[in-house]
């Protein structure tokens, strides 16, 4: 091939960005363009890392390390599927590779889902982080919420709603976000599973962090803990240690209290026009029993979103070791997945890089044999879509505004929220 070859990245979430840092350092020459709906890198790790995990979101240092090669370019505000095709980019690239991450949630499925007050954790954790697609949750009136499920996104959630407001001031929530969760006057969260504590996927640091929350009380619910962890595994009897360790404590008139409610499944979500408690089944013996609740968080997984003319199976890209594959298992020369779409949504931000080492091994050796194609520009085809897009400086500019704002309050970063307030610092340059 003598022209050199061409690498789009759809998505600059950790999977894409570890993608196109492996690229840029590798052997062969490959000019690599990182594409994304927004304007902001770092995908989850911006907009679902918890605000309070400050330790977590300095990986974006290690990320943006892909920025720095001369070989990459960021080319933000660009959607693939609705601005340009798949089919379009192969078009214009020798490889494209899909990392766009889990956008969407799975739902429960009964009745009362859609009432006001009930919404996904996903909605949630957009909103405290400042998506700019994010609905604004009101949550003045709020004094019990059910968080149904029992993973590290459920705890995180829990911990935002449980956790004293004045010790979110330091993080990076937008001001209203912030205000809002200073004006709630939640005392009581039920987090709920369908099995028992040694099955509940939350791992012992989130967990022991969320029950050793200032002023929370811990109410372990319609059960007993397994009093025998002996056969569990290392995780599991940590888990179940660390709820024993805290129901033993001594903790008087608690400001907030976290109920555990294990062996229960959600049947119905009660109210006249909104939310107003939760009906629970018992997964042992079937019986039933009400909570009150003025807000209703499910957090039971996340679900990718299919792209027009890609395959998609059970809410990922079907793939061996990063190829694309149609639903017939016949290889798409060019089409790579990488990160959640790929693998499904789980696994911590490090799960990537292993994935992105996969994915990019099997691209590098498919372009070293790849025959020549013409390609088009792909500068002219988001032109004529009359897409025009953001770029590192843009993105450079709107992380500067953001350490500014911080800085007048006194914090490291406020983050911006609003559409118009990032278009206005990509296009009022
Ligand atoms: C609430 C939550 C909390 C988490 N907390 C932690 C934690 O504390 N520690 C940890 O290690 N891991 C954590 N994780 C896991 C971590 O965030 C994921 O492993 C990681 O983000 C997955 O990376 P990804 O690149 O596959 O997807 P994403 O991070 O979702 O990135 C996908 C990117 O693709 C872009 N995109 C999507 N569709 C399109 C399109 N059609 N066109 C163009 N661009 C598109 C999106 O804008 C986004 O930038 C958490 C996950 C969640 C959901």
């Amino acid at each position: 091939m003598e022209r050199i070859p061409r690498v789009a990245i759809v998505g600059a979430g950790p999977a894409g960005l570890f993608a196109a840092g492996l690229l840029a350092r590798a052997d062969a020459d490959v000019a690599i363009d990182i594409l994304d709906r927004l304007p902001t890198p770092f995908g989850l790790l911006r907009y679902g890392v918890a605000p309070d995990h400050a330790s977590i979101k300095a990986v974006a240092d290690k990320l943006a390390d892909a920025f720095e090669s001369p070989r990459v370019r960021f080319c933000g505000l660009v959607e693939i599927g609705t601005q340009v095709t798949p089919a379009e980019l192969l078009g214009c690239y020798d490889a494209v590779v899909y990392a766009i991450g889990a956008a969407l949630d799975r739902r429960l499925g009964i009745p009362g889902e859609e009432l006001p007050g009930s919404r996904s954790a996903r909605e949630f954790v957009s909103w405290y982080s400042g998506h700019p697609d994010a609905v604004a949750h009101e949550l003045a009136h709020v004094t019990s919420a059910v968080v149904v499920g029992v993973g590290n996104v459920a705890v995180d959630v829990a911990r935002i709603l449980l956790k004293d407001p004045a010790e979110l001031h330091a993080t990076d929530m937008p001001d209203a976000v912030l205000a809002e969760l200073q004006a709630t006057n939640v005392r009581d969260v039920w987090l709920v599973g369908r099995r028992g504590p040694a099955d509940a996927a939350f791992s012992t640091a989130e967990l022991r962090e969320l029950l050793g929350l200032d002023g929370l009380g811990v109410v372990y619910e319609r059960g007993e803990l397994p009093a025998d962890t002996t056969g569990l595994d290392r995780r599991a009897r940590n888990n179940v240690d660390a709820i024993a360790a805290a129901l033993a404590e001594e903790r008087p008139s608690p400001l907030r209290r976290l109920h555990l409610l294990f062996q229960h499944r959600p049947v119905a979500i009660l109210g006249e026009g909104r939310v107003a408690s939760v009906e629970f089944e018992s997964t042992v013996d079937g019986s039933r029993f009400e909570v009150p609740a003025d807000l209703v968080l499910r957090s039971i997984g996340y679900y990718g979103v299919p792209l027009p003319g890609v395959p998609f199976v059970d809410g990922r890209i079907p793939n061996v070791e990063g190829r694309v594959h149609d639903v017939d298992g016949t290889l798409r020369p060019g089409e790579y997945a990488v990160g959640w779409i790929k693998r499904g949504p789980v696994g911590l931000i490090g799960a990537n890089k292993s994935d992105a080492t996969e994915t990019v091994r099997h691209l590098l050796e498919d372009l070293a044999v790849a025959p020549a194609r013409p390609l088009g520009d792909p500068d002219e085809l988001l032109a004529a879509r009359g897409v025009r897009p953001s770029t590192l400086d843009d993105w450079r500019r709107i992380d500067d505004a953001e350490i500014g704002r911080g800085t007048l309050r006194g914090r490291e970063r406020t983050k911006i929220e609003a559409w118009h307030d990032l278009l206005d610092l990509v296009f009022g340059r």
